[in-house]
């Protein structure tokens, strides 16, 4: 490994996230020079029509470990992490939230289980409180169905929030889907994988960009690109459908 290589990445998508922003570095930045002697933290700016650009630009003043990368438009955090993990540098990648949620005391757990040898570690919420009823039971609920239809394994209570390895990330930059759901991809590639437990907090300024309606596309996109449960489901249909109307076709014969 050279010497200068890039030890640690962490991802944060970011849309409208002015009033988060310094927070997150305050409390990020001092735990990332206490883990590794060089690291990165790759932004990237997922269409924000707020002050977010711009105090980026002037934090990557003071800090030059900090990178942006300014998407078009809104793309959705899925594609925002995709484009963060493809730009990445580090043998070991964490993608994060900028809202506190995810809290940085988490990162040097999951880091100590990846020296050990572990090319993937989820962190996985003990508890959710930081989130509605409704959110969480809608969460679950959608968990459930992703389970049941698919072949991919998705961790129970877990979000992004993760190490992977860089052979894990060059696995997933190789991937050719155009809908990256990413809570189904990151487990494709496979390999060894520690869980390390932390609660979810309250976001810690600005608003949340969730909405029901982006929830039930991001649950379709899981369902329809991960699962041949609704291809079989319309080839049943398709079978039934016509048996019945041979079948009706045939007694209107006789
Ligand atoms: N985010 C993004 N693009 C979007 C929506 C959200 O990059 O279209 C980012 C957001 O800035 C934050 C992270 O994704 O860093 C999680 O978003 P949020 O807190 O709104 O989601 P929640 O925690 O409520 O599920
Ligand atoms: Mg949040």
């Amino acid at each position: 490994m050279a010497s200068n290589q890039i030890q640690l990445s962490i991802i944060v998508p970011v849309k409208n996230e002015q009033s988060s922003i310094a927070t997150f570095l305050g409390a990020v930045v001092p735990v990332c020079e206490s883990m590794a002697k060089h690291f990165e933290i790759v932004f990237i700016d997922d269409g924000s029509t707020d002050a977010t650009l711009g105090l980026l630009k002037d934090e990557q003043l003071r800090h030059q470990q900090i990178r942006i990368v300014k998407l078009s438009r809104n793309f959705g955090k899925e594609a925002a992490l995709s484009a963060g993990l493809s730009v990445s540098r580090g043998d070991a990648v964490i993608p994060m939230d900028v809202d506190m949620q995810d809290p940085p005391e988490v990162l040097p757990l999951l880091y100590k289980r990846h020296l050990e040898g572990f090319d993937s570690v989820v962190a996985v919420r003990k508890t959710r409180t930081g989130d509605s009823v409704f959110k969480r039971f809608f969460a679950a609920s959608i968990y459930r169905l992703f389970v049941w239809t698919s072949r991919d394994q998705v961790v129970p209570n877990a979000g992004d929030f993760r190490l992977l390895s860089r052979r894990v990330v060059d696995i997933l930059n190789e991937m050719p889907e155009r809908t990256r759901f990413m809570k189904g991809m990151f487990s494709w590639p496979g390999f060894e994988t520690a869980y390390v437990e932390y609660e979810r907090l309250k976001r810690s300024a600005g608003k949340s960009q969730w909405r029901f309606s982006s929830l039930w596309s991001l649950a379709l996109d899981g369902i329809f690109n991960h699962s041949t449960l609704p291809l079989k489901i319309w080839t049943y249909c398709w079978f039934f459908g016509s048996t019945y109307g041979v079948g009706l076709h045939v007694s209107d014969r006789e």
